[in-house]
């Protein structure tokens, strides 16, 4: 495994970071959990290859990830850093800061989180929650206390918001640590400010490495890019994503045991790409940008939708016709989509709920009146 100075804070973070929002679920009448067995199995042996840091939320895998992911640590815990969020719900006060990160003090079955995160700010956030409800310093008072390490935000928001965050932050006293933000080989939308904060001294990790599994698929994109031999379109996204010198860490929602063991090894072949390598890469990938106008991260924010449109299904679909160029492969799922009885833009009742939660941004309903013509339907 590499492992890298995790910006000024001190810790060493291992390039691959393990995502515990898709552990491996099952339903028992009519209620979700997560496969213990399965995910103490998976955690172990990222943990015996070397990943070292975990991240999970308290809304992952129907709320029951960061109990799933306490269980499964405990017997390396301390050599381990974890990694958690607290969500920015509307009536979120200091006293109530403090109650959720101890209930997932108590889920993570753990005395102290490493990387405690406000989770998925943009300026709204910072602004009328954290600005106002002095949460910044409540943050500063529990890592005082040793309840959490490190203080650290996720984002999502326009990436010039992100320089507003770290320099008022640091303004008022209390220095974020770490950032983790959307960062892959189709969306460099925050590179520059990975730049930025890491010249800072923050942690920098990167979310959606693999583009929320859109490049999972095998494509010969890197020997269109480079002229050299294919290799697999999630290895490439990995590459890329850990020669960035300014980024620390590739966080994969890992979902099953497979998953963990390729991800392992292309994180452990020293195979990031070298920095030249990597900015030749980046000017061959502005060719395929054009691919990327409709950027769906799977996130699923914007269901359930009222009728049952699996918007993020179909969004993948137009990803494999457009961006990896597999026609047949998509007009295939569109058909097994079809025979499920699965729904499409022409149920649509118009009512704009999935636009107002999609974090892209998207214009949902008029892209999917696009892509499900494209695919005849
Ligand atoms: S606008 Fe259409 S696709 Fe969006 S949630 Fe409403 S019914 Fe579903
Ligand atoms: S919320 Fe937006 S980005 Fe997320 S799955 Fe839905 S359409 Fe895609």
């Amino acid at each position: 495994m590499n492992y890298r100075d995790f910006g000024n804070t001190g810790e060493k973070i291992s390039a691959l970071g393990f995502g515990c929002m898709r552990l491996p679920e099952y339903e028992k009448d009519g209620k979700s959990f997560v496969d213990q067995e399965k995910t103490d199995e998976m955690l172990a042996f990222a943990f015996e290859n070397g990943v070292n840091y975990f991240d999970t939320a308290p809304h992952y895998c129907n709320h029951n990830s960061e109990a799933a992911v306490g269980h499964a640590v405990k017997a390396f815990r301390d050599k381990i850093l974890i990694s958690t969020k607290c969500p920015m719900d509307d009536d979120l006060t200091g006293d109530k800061y403090r109650r959720l990160l101890e209930r997932s003090l108590k889920r993570l079955d753990t005395d102290h989180i490493d990387f405690y995160h406000f989770w998925g700010i943009g300026r709204k956030q910072f602004d009328e929650l954290i600005l106002k409800n002095n949460l910044l310093e409540t943050a500063a008072r529990a890592k005082q206390e040793g309840l959490i390490r490190h203080i650290s935000f996720s984002f999502h928001d326009d990436p010039s918001v992100i320089k507003y965050i770290v320099d008022t932050s640091e303004s008022l006293g209390v220095k974020m640590e770490s950032m983790l933000c959307q960062y892959n080989l189709l969306d460099r939308a925050n590179e520059e400010m990975i730049k930025y904060v890491h010249g800072k001294g923050l942690g920098t990790i990167a979310m959606g490495p693999v583009g929320g599994g859109r490049l999972a698929a095998p494509t010969d994109l890197y020997s269109r890019l480079t002229g050299k031999s294919a290799i697999a379109t999630y290895e490439l996204a990995f590459r890329f994503c850990l020669g960035n010198p300014d980024l620390n860490c590739a966080l994969s929602g890992m979902q099953n045991i497979d998953m963990v063991r390729n991800n392992i090894k292309v994180a452990s072949d020293g195979a990031a790409f070298s920095e030249s390598e990597w900015q030749q890469l980046g000017e061959a990938l502005e060719e395929i940008k054009k691919f990327s106008e409709l950027y769906c991260t799977g996130c699923k924010y914007c269901q359930p939708c009222p009728v049952g449109i699996n918007i993020p299904h179909i969004f993948e679909m137009y990803t494999y016709r457009n961006v990896y160029g597999l026609k047949d492969h998509a007009g295939h799922m569109m058909q097994e989509y079809l025979k499920k009885g699965g729904k499409t833009f022409k149920d649509c009742i118009d009512c704009g709920t999935c636009e107002k939660k999609c974090p892209q941004h998207l214009e949902i309903r008029k892209n999917l009146d696009m892509v499900c013509r494209l695919l005849g339907e």
